[in-house]
Order: structure tokens, then C-alpha cells, then sequence
């Protein structure tokens, strides 16, 4: 190859204008790209001299020093070796995706590395509401893909590794013309990869992962929500054959609690106590997250009416005060009265003081009230 002549190898006259030059490069370029000649190694050879020789005849300066030296005269004292000069893969993406910019997806460098991220795992994490009000650490065992230690992640059998690919010679891609398009996929033998696994680790079948079991310790901060998510980077799967870790999301739920009702930060907490607590006043103990607290029923106390302990719901996430616990008042109906105590009642319904005044409010205010 060495004593071809480039113009022959172009199938061009000496006098060949750039243009005549680059066109010849382009027809025998597509007609022996390794992609169309799978497994050929001698289209592969032309298809590598094709590209040397564009290299030197479309370059003025090259072309000049070839026209006056030979190949072999630039290599001995020309200070040059067209060979090696630009990759034949390069020049032919110069020529076929020029002026497309990056549609092969490609930097200068030449081969390109796809390196696959191992996938997300969501993990659900049921938490109480006294948890969610003052942070909680959980352990968590997670299944997962962890690196295959037989391969050390390589996929490739121990005493082996990996080789270039044979189809896109490592460059993880091929191009195609489309019309006056040059396209670029994904190769289909190496998924990318640039390299193939001729001998496959048997106990991860190549993917250089296999099923694994790990702990997670995640800390839970104070006053989060059914719905939220951490991500706790890097704990996911590994990615294939050495590839980075995914992510862990873990979900919180929110556990129903046997007293509480959340509403953003607030809690919402249900009392029932009698008309006369209601009517005289008294001082009750009522649970909270943080233990049990005592609340002063102020006499004359209606039922259904909220009362509001400052500061004693659900701490914000972001830091700076929390939520309330509302306590909302109901008078409980007394259902099994004996005689006694229904001739007190009887004698008490007798006060007109103990009625409600009554209003003249319209049925749909009514209705509305009853909504609320
Ligand atoms: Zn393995
Ligand atoms: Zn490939």
C-alpha cells in the first residue's frame, strides 16, 4: 500500500480539481465502508487507503508535497506520515456529516465509549406520623445488581477480556447514507459498546452484574409527605459490565393514624366531652407527637368549634416552625341514662338559657353549614 499511488487509489488524473477529488472519495468510500462489507478485510484495507489517500490529495499543502516527494519521499524527509494522520472513520464523517455538525453524535476524538448507568430502584418506606414529626434512620435491605466478582464486572471469562468490535471497530456506531443524508445507529453487535465479549463470564452470562442484596441506611428528615422522595445517588443498580450505579428513590408513605388526621403540616385531632365540660369549662388531656398535653376548655365552649395548640403538628421540611394540632370539639350525647339522671335533664330542659337562640337562617345556609 505503501507504493500505491493516491491518484490511482482515487481512480482520479493528476489534475483532478478538489471537487472531482472529494466526489471520488465519497462514491468508493460508500462502496467499501466496512458497514456494507461485514467481516471483508480486504474492503477494509481499500476502504483505509481510500481514506489515506483523500487525506493527502484533498489538503493543498499535502497534495503538493505528495506531487513533488511520493508517499515515500514525505515519510522518509517530508516530515510527515500520512499514515496514521487522521482515523479513515474521521475523514469519512469529515466528508459524509460536514456542515451536519454533531449528527454522529461524535467528538474529534473518535472512538466513543457508551457507558451504560445502571437503573433507579424505588423503594417504599411506610412511616408513622411520630416519625415523620421527628426525623427517623431506617435500614433498608434492597435486592439489586451488584458487580459480578467472579469477572470483576468485565463480563469477559476470567483469563480473557474484551475485544474490539468487529462491526463498528469500536466506535460503537455506523453510518449510513439516507438520501443526501449520512446517518448514524447505535452498532448492533456491540449495542454501543465499542467492544464485544468474545468468552462471557459464566456466572453474571457477560453482563458483568449479578443479583445482590445490600443494607441502606437512610436518614428520614423531619416533616416529610406521602408522595415525597430522597434519592440517595449511586445506590442503585450497578450499570452493565462496570457501568455506573443508578439511584435508590425511596418513597414515602404515610401510615393512618389512630388519632390524628393530617392536613398539610396541621393535625387534625377529634374530642368528645360532655355538655357540662362543654358548658362550665375544664381542662382536658388530649395526645400529641410529641406526648400527651393538657387544653383548657374556656366555659361556654360550642361544639364543633377548633381550638389550636401553636406549633405541635408536623415540623416543615425546610426548616422553621411547624404545623399546628387543631383540636376539634364535639359534645358527646349521653345514649343510656337512668331515671335519675333523666329527671336532672328533664329539670335542666325546663332553663331557656339552655337553647340555642334561634336564627334565621335559610335552609341553604343550613346546608351549607352542614358541609363545611
Ligand atoms: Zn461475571
Ligand atoms: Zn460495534
Amino acid at each position: 500500500m505503501a507504493n500505491k499511488d493516491f491518484y490511482t487509489v482515487l481512480g482520479v488524473s493528476r489534475d483532478a480539481d478538489a471537487d472531482t477529488i472529494k466526489k471520488a472519495y465519497r462514491k468508493l468510500a460508500m462502496e467499501y465502508h466496512p458497514d456494507k462489507n461485514p467481516g471483508d478485510k480486504s474492503a477494509e484495507e481499500r476502504f483505509k487507503e481510500i481514506a489515506e489517500a483523500y487525506a493527502v490529495l484533498s489538503d493543498p499543502q499535502k497534495r503538493r508535497q505528495y506531487d513533488q516527494f511520493g508517499s515515500e519521499g514525505m515519510r522518509g524527509g517530508g516530515g510527515f506520515d500520512p499514515r496514521g494522520f487522521s482515523d479513515p472513520f474521521d475523514i469519512f464523517r469529515e466528508v459524509f456529516g460536514g456542515g451536519f455538525g454533531d449528527i454522529f453524535g461524535m467528538g474529534g476524538g473518535g472512538r466513543r465509549q457508551t457507558v451504560q448507568r445502571g437503573t433507579d430502584l424505588q423503594v417504599r418506606l411506610k412511616l408513622d406520623l411520630e416519625e415523620i414529626g421527628r426525623g427517623a434512620s431506617k435500614k433498608l435491605k434492597i435486592k439489586k445488581l451488584v458487580r459480578c466478582e467472579k469477572c470483576s464486572g468485565s463480563g469477559a471469562k476470567s483469563g480473557t477480556s474484551r475485544t474490539t468490535c468487529p462491526q463498528c471497530q469500536g466506535r460503537g456506531e455506523v453510518a449510513y447514507r439516507q438520501g443526501f443524508f449520512s446517518i448514524s445507529r447505535t452498532c448492533g453487535r456491540c449495542f454501543g459498546e465499542g467492544q464485544v465479549i468474545e468468552h462471557p463470564c459464566s456466572a453474571c452470562d457477560g453482563e458483568g452484574r449479578v443479583r445482590g442484596e445490600t443494607t441502606l441506611d437512610v436518614e428520614i428528615p423531619a416533616g416529610v409527605a406521602e408522595g415525597q422522595y430522597l434519592t440517595i445517588r449511586g445506590a442503585g443498580n450497578i450499570g452493565l459490565r462496570g457501568g455506573p450505579n443508578g439511584d435508590v428513590l425511596v418513597i414515602i408513605e404515610e401510615k393512618p393514624h389512630p388519632h390524628f388526621q393530617r392536613h398539610g403540616n396541621d393535625l387534625l385531632f377529634d374530642l368528645t366531652i360532655s355538655f357540662p365540660q362543654l358548658a362550665l369549662g375544664d381542662e382536658v388531656e388530649v395526645p400529641t407527637l410529641g406526648g400527651k398535653a393538657r387544653i383548657t376548655i374556656a366555659p361556654g365552649t360550642q361544639s364543633g368549634k377548633i381550638l389550636r395548640m401553636r406549633g405541635k403538628g408536623i415540623p416543615n421540611l425546610n426548616g422553621g416552625g411547624a404545623g399546628d394540632q387543631l383540636i376539634r370539639i364535639t359534645a358527646f350525647t349521653p345514649t343510656r341514662l337512668s331515671s335519675a339522671e333523666k329527671d336532672l335533664l328533664k329539670k335542666l330542659a325546663e332553663f331557656e338559657s339552655i337553647y340555642p337562640e334561634q336564627t334565621d337562617k335559610g335552609l341553604s345556609e343550613k346546608m351549607r353549614e352542614a358541609k363545611r
